[in-house]
């Protein structure tokens, strides 16, 4: 099962936690950034479209008042026909006897003519009550000949004396027309009424273009010219119920249905001339469409151009896209910029941060080196101390090692009393008895004598020598190396009382060749301190044994001194090596023994070991290195 480290847990919350409100920040920096983008596209939009409407407006206008002259000019052509009638003699006539054939038939003539020539559509004259009495059409089946069209508001406009001006549906045949009024006769009593009716077809032709409309509106908000063909006899605004009643009665539009036309402004700019100024408009279908008015002069139709603003759309589209993209650029050479100046101050503050810490590190480094080298002063203090101390413990050791040796001395002392008192007396009797046999003249056996006082002299000599030598401290004499065998003899003569009152049982096994890196005098002591121990050891035995055995292994030279006393105690096993540890009565030992002479095989780089061996008895092994070379044959006995 796997435990989630806490620490790493908690970091990486930490970490979660600090990361969410960076998600936010970055989605917020975000959303300005295109909210930026946006408002950039939407300014460039709207000012590229505003600026092409407004150079639209203005090719517009200009397009708006070549139409309106056009219209204006093309009406005015037709302006002279119904005055040209009341100069007419004809038409007086008929006037004047308007029941009469004849003269219906050269008035009905003469308006024929007059409407071929000046190519208006019809030509006819009304009576006073508003009756047809001549026309142009009078030859065809529906001519207006006789009709009553005393409702018609250009009748009602001339019998008043006035010039009349109408746009009408005709009632006979439906087709609409421009229709001109004026008085006959007298001004203030119109004796009739002479109409012209144009088409105005040919106008409309002349505006089919390719992006732009034309409609014309008459009083009444009624198209009565367009571009388009459907527009025509639509209300470009709601028309209200009292006008058409009013148009009803009239028949100015036959009872046409004049559908709204469906145009919505979208925005207005009021600075053009006509009503309501330039407006964006839309119409049921197709691209918004800049509606532009003109006034015609002389009446109160209104003339309306609509141009595409497609054009304006794509510019302006144009220059959002590239607004967008500049804004963009901008704003990611900003970003840029901000990153580049941030990670300047990041590595500025690393910069920082790395010069505190080496700093820091500095001030650790010199104050851990002046830690260390006190430190190195106290050692070095310690160590001049500790060299003190052992050169005193060794001196401690030395002095201990020669107490030890003068212990046996003072063990050993009376054995060689002992020695001493027999060669002595020996001594004593030989010399008596030398000087009666030389009295006596017997020479031979004063020389036997004296040659026997020879020899326990000699043997003196050898026991005080020996002595003398063990007791030397060998801290004034040379170091050396010794044969092994030499001093195993040298330990045994010096303990040879000690040995001939225990009389043990010598196994000795030592190869005369061997030799050792070792002060002999100093190994005749270990050895001395072995020997007695076993000796001491093997004492109540009733027949003691010892064993001395060498061996050679590792560059090292072995020695076993085995006995078969009782062995080592447990206690003894654990304080062997213990100064003044001692088993023995006091008087007998002084527990230096074992500790001097493992200190003195130590400093010459040799062991002193113990076993307790499987056939009862102590066991003792001293190991020492080998010495190189020949060593002199020496025994203090020898010399
Ligand atoms: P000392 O001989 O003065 O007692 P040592 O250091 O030589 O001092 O010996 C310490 C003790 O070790 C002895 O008192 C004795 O109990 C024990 N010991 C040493 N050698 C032997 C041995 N060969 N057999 C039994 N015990 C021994």
């Amino acid at each position: 099962m796997q435990h989630e480290d806490p620490v790493i847990s908690s970091a990486s919350a930490a970490s979660a936690t600090s990361a969410r409100p960076r998600v936010a920040l970055s989605l917020l920096a975000l959303l300005v950034l295109a909210a930026l983008i946006a408002a950039a596209s939407w300014f460039g939009y709207r000012y590229t479209y505003d600026a092409a409407l407004a150079r639209q407006a203005e090719r517009g206008q200009v397009q708006l008042r070549l139409y309106s002259q056009a219209l204006d000019s093309e009406l005015a052509r037709y302006d002279y026909v119904p005055s040209l009638l009341s100069l007419d003699a004809r038409i007086d006539a008929l006037l004047h006897h308007p029941t009469d054939p004849t003269r219906v038939a050269d008035a009905n003539v003469y308006l024929a003519a007059l409407n071929a020539r000046a190519g208006t559509r019809v030509v006819y004259v009304l009576d006073a009550q508003g009756h047809v009495i001549a026309t142009s059409n009078y030859q065809r089946p529906d001519s207006y000949l006789g009709e009553d069209l005393s409702f018609r508001p250009y009748f009602h406009t001339a019998i008043e004396g006035q010039l009349g001006r109408f746009y009408g549906v005709g009632t006979t045949r439906s087709e609409s027309g421009y229709y001109l009024s004026a008085p006959l006769g007298d001004r203030d009593h119109p004796s009739g009424v002479a109409v012209v009716k144009i088409g105005l077809e040919p106008l409309e032709n002349r505006w089919q273009g390719a992006d732009s409309q034309m409609l014309l509106a008459d009083e009444n908000g009624v198209v009565i010219l367009a571009s388009d063909p459907s527009w025509k006899l639509a209300a470009i605004r709601e028309i209200p119920p009292d006008l058409r009643a009013r148009l009803d009665q009239t028949l100015q539009y036959n009872r046409a249905p004049l559908p709204t036309l469906a145009l919505s402004t979208v925005r207005t700019f009021g600075t053009g001339p006509g009503p309501g100024g330039d407006a964006l408009v839309m119409l049921r279908q197709g691209p918004p469409m800049l509606a532009q008015h003109a006034s015609l002069p002389g009446t109160d139709w209104d003339l309306t151009l609509l141009t595409n603003t497609s054009q304006a759309r794509v510019a302006a589209l144009n220059s959002a896209a590239l607004a967008g993209v500049l804004t963009a650029f901008v704003l990611l050479l900003a970003a840029a910029w901000n990153v580049r100046r941030r990670i300047v101050s990041e590595r500025l503050a690393a910069r920082h941060a790395l010069e505190a810490a080496n700093n820091e590190l500095e001030r650790k480094v010199a104050e851990r080196t002046s830690d260390l080298s006190t430190a190195n002063h106290q050692l070095h203090a310690e160590v001049a101390e500790r060299i003190r101390t052992e050169s005193f413990l060794r001196q401690a050791q030395d002095g201990l090692m020669q107490a030890g040796k003068l212990a046996a001395v003072g063990q050993m002392s009376a054995g060689v009393a002992h020695e001493l008192n027999q060669p002595l007396a020996a001594l004593r009797t030989l010399s008596g008895n030398a000087c009666k046999f030389l009295e006596r003249g017997d020479t031979a056996t004063t020389r036997d004598n004296l040659e026997k006082i020879i020899a326990l002299v000699e043997r003196m000599g050898r026991i005080t020598g020996a002595l003398k030598s063990f007791a030397r401290d060998p801290a004034s004499g040379p170091r050396r190396c010794a044969r092994l065998a030499d001093a195993v003899d040298n330990a045994l003569f010096l303990m040879e009382t000690r040995v001939l009152a225990n009389a043990p049982r010598i196994d000795r096994d030592i190869d005369a060749h061997l030799t050792v890196a070792c002060d002999p005098n100093r190994l005749e002591q270990v050895l001395v301190n072995l020997i007695g121990n076993a000796l001491d050891a093997t004492a109540r035995q009733s027949e003691p044994k010892l064993w001395l055995h060498a061996y050679e292994s590792g560059g090292l030279v072995h020695l076993t001194v085995r006995d078969n006393g009782p062995g080592l105690s447990e206690e003894a096993f654990a304080r062997l090596f213990e100064p003044f540890f001692t088993t023995k009565p006091a008087g007998e030992g002084l527990g230096l023994g074992l500790t001097l002479s493992a200190g003195i095989l130590n400093d010459s780089g040799g062991t002193l070991t113990a076993i307790n061996h499987p056939d009862g008895g102590a066991c003792f092994t001293l190991a020492l290195p080998r010495a190189i070379g020949n060593v002199a044959r020496e025994t203090a006995h020898g010399n």
